[in-house]
């Protein structure tokens, strides 16, 4: 028996687990300053009341013989596809119910995705970026191109016709950088993908916090998308389900690769790997689509949206380059005085008490650069960002 090598290729993940060590070495030797955290990915804020709701009301029918509900199907309750569908649809984007795949999260399915292709395939991905891309693709030894994403690009690099792949990752909004791709650019992308036979995997975790009708929240809203893209989708961000677990991978009918239907390839590999998203979780995730819950989760993202609106006007204020923050829950800014991103960070630990996150732990560009998040609370921002324009 021989283990899958490609793993002793994996570069081991130091950066939350040092940012804990010296958290905690701070806290021992500070104990009356008050700390606050801008690292954290994760969100904060509670379910909305009509997904508690709906959730509670699921659990009940599955306490009655009458609607209890067993293995439900692999693909997703069709109640909530029709859900997603209408989203899309409320955006002119045409997807039908057989193309959206129900997941635990995009997460999930953004490594399994890689089921479908072979292992020759070239990968091109963005530097600084979220590194599940990476490492999923390294524990199938496939060859990582990575395209630099740097402050001459503002983080959104556009193709390179010399450069030939078969795979493209695209966040945007990006996680770590917050930056956005205008439609405009996302065609260059798409018609990059049309000529070298590639496929894009979107990622669009971040959707729910672009503020303008001009940026683009799907790759669907580009001509042509949906004979080269897969996109990803997760209720993380959007509806604060990270504890919860749900999200959707769709995967359009027209997109054929050697003659075979990439969905009826997904599907066969759904079908046979996955059992599905509990009933419960799933009847949770309809109700975020309800008028109400549309509203409810609305409020939760233009809180954090405001949080990342106080942090960017600070950087404005300052003089600092950043990018994100508008329309992502991220700002990425370039660490002032030249500093290192450790440097940044122990600075920001030992002089105000801010705990925020190394942008080179994203990758090499992300080389003094720095990561702060908006999912914290507004007397918590106010006060962090008070004591950042007082630092600087
Ligand atoms: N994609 C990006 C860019 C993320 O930042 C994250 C989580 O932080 C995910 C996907 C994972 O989302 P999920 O919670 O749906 O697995």
């Amino acid at each position: 028996m021989n283990i899958n090598k490609n793993y002793l290729n994996l570069e081991d993940s130091y950066l939350f687990s040092t940012i804990a060590k010296k958290v905690a070495e701070y806290t021992q030797n500070n104990p009356d300053k008050k700390l606050i955290k801008m690292g954290i990915g994760d969100v904060t804020l509670p379910l909305a009341p009509v997904v508690v709701d709906a959730i509670k009301k699921a659990a009940d029918e599955m306490g009655v013989q009458s609607t209890f509900k067993g293995y439900g199907p692999e693909q997703g309750y069709l109640f909530l596809r029709e859900a997603i569908k209408n989203y899309y649809y409320r955006k002119f984007i045409t997807i039908n119910t057989d193309e959206i795949f129900i997941s635990d999260g995009a997460k999930s399915d953004l490594g399994n995705i890689l089921d479908l292709f072979d292992k020759d395939n070239t990968v091109l991905i963005p530097d600084p970026v979220y590194p599940v891309y990476v490492d999923t693709n390294i524990m199938d030894g496939r060859k990582v191109i990575f395209m630099n994403a740097n402050e001459e690009n503002s983080f959104l690099p556009l193709p390179d016709n010399n450069i030939k792949c078969d795979i493209i990752y695209i966040c945007s909004p990006n996680n770590p950088t917050g930056a956005v791709y205008t439609k405009e650019a996302l065609k260059q992308w798409v018609e990059y993908a049309i000529k070298n036979d590639a496929v894009i995997l979107f990622d669009a975790a971040y959707e729910c916090f672009i503020k303008s009708k001009e940026l683009p929240n799907s790759i669907y809203e580009i001509e042509g998308a949906e004979n080269c893209a897969i996109e990803f989708c997760s209720f993380s961000k959007t509806a604060g389900f990270t504890g919860t677990r749900c999200g959707y991978t769709v995967v359009p009918k027209t997109l054929v690769r050697n003659g075979i239907h990439l969905n009826k390839l997904w599907l066969r590999r759904q079908t046979t790997k996955f059992n599905g998203v509990p009933y419960i979780v799933q009847r949770g995730a309809e109700a975020v689509f309800s008028e109400e819950g549309q509203l409810q989760i609305k409020k939760n993202i233009d809180y954090y949206s405001e949080n990342a609106k106080i942090m960017s006007e600070t950087m404005d204020k300052k003089g600092i380059f950043y990018t994100g923050g508008k329309h992502s829950p991220y700002i990425w800014l370039k660490c002032p005085g030249n500093m290192k991103s450790w440097e940044f960070f122990d600075y920001m630990l030992n002089k105000i008490a801010v705990v925020g996150t190394p942008g080179s732990g994203f990758g090499k560009n992300g080389e003094g650069f720095f990561r702060l998040t908006s999912f914290g609370n507004r007397e918590n921002t106010i006060e962090a960002m008070k004591r950042f324009s007082e630092l600087f």
